[in-house]
């Protein structure tokens, strides 16, 4: 008989800060080392246990927020891992590259703008360049700005956020195609705005939206090579998506206020998650979404 392990019991409600928040704006796409409260992102919690060992992954937006606790977890798991970000952020990534060289696994730093197709077909190259194979592909980056009324959304604003939510992830995953074999998966982070969208992310939401479809879509196409294609879908999360436009300051205060839990979540209580739909075996899920929203919200 195995010997059991007690732990005590966690509730959720305290696990974590609640608002009231300070207004803390930042420039996009703004950096975690400057939130207050500092996000976890599993830093000091994880503990692996060899569920991605030898696996290969790349995640875009892995520098922080929801992308970074899935590194984090992934190279505990014993996976090497390449996170793309933006050049402004790369504090960040430095603290993920530490953290996955930390585990003894190798990380890749590879900076660039993903709304640049030719950078996305380059950022595979280097990927599987490096990683010598890729296995796992997390299409994580997001653009979100708030904008009140219709009125004031430009084609500038509303392109960024369809070129950064819909095309980035159709280049990177095209790219990525040529090295996927059976027994790889992608997965992409959508929304609970895709199921309830604000009147204030209209452009945001659709993109979320289009995420389920690409998850639903591609799962039956790739299904037949055995290539599994599955979502996440999180409600209110404490990031810098967040803080850097995402919410109006003044929502920041009372940021996941209205989830049943009374909070938003951490990254770090996501992380498990994306190892769960990278774990071989979960063989049997493939075009799902699994959602994280706090008690509210679909799926
Ligand atoms: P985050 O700011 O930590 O991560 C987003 C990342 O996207 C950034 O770190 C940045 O590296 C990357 N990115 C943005 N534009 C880019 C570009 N042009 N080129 C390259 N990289 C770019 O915030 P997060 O909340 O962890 O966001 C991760 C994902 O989670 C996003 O897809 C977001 O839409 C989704 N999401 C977040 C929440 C939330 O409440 N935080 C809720 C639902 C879904
Ligand atoms: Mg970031």
């Amino acid at each position: 008989m195995s010997k059991t392990v007690k732990t005590a019991l966690q509730n959720p409600l305290d696990k974590y800060p609640k608002p009231p928040f300070e207004k803390q704006p930042q420039q996009v796409p703004g950096l975690a080392s400057k939130m207050n409260p500092q996000p976890d992102h599993g830093e000091k919690t994880y503990k692996g246990a060899g569920r991605l060992s030898g696996r290969k992954a790349l995640i875009t937006g892995g520098d922080s927020g929801i992308g970074r606790a899935a590194a984090i977890a992934y190279a505990r798991e014993g996976a090497d891992v390449a996170i793309n970000y933006l050049p402004q952020e790369q504090s960040d990534a430095d603290e993920v590259i530490a953290l996955i060289e930390a585990e003894g696994r190798k990380g890749y730093a590879i900076p660039g703008d993903i709304t640049n197709e030719s950078f996305c077909r380059e950022l595979v190259e280097q990927a599987v360049q490096k990683l010598g194979g890729l296995d796992i592909l997390v299409n994580n980056a997001g653009h979100q700005q708030a904008v009140e009324s219709l009125l004031d959304l430009t084609s500038e604003g509303f392109d960024a956020t369809i070129k950064t939510n819909i095309y980035a992830p159709f280049w990177i995953t095209k790219a990525a195609l040529a090295h996927l074999a059976a027994g790889a998966v992608i997965i992409a982070t959508s929304s609970v705005q895709a199921y309830d969208p604000s009147e204030n992310l209209f452009d945001y939401a659709q993109t979320k939206a289009a995420n389920v479809a690409f998850v639903k879509s591609l799962a039956k196409q790739l299904g037949p090579k055995g290539i599994r294609v599955n979502g996440v879908a999180p409600g209110p999360v404490w990031t810098p998506l967040q803080v850097s436009g995402g919410q109006p300051q003044d929502k920041i205060v009372e940021f996941g206020e209205a989830t049943p839990l009374g909070r938003p979540g951490q990254p770090a209580e996501l992380a498990s998650i994306f190892v769960q739909l990278a774990d071989p075996e979960a063989s049997y899920a493939t075009g799902q979404i699994y959602g994280a929203a706090g008690g509210s919200g679909h799926p």
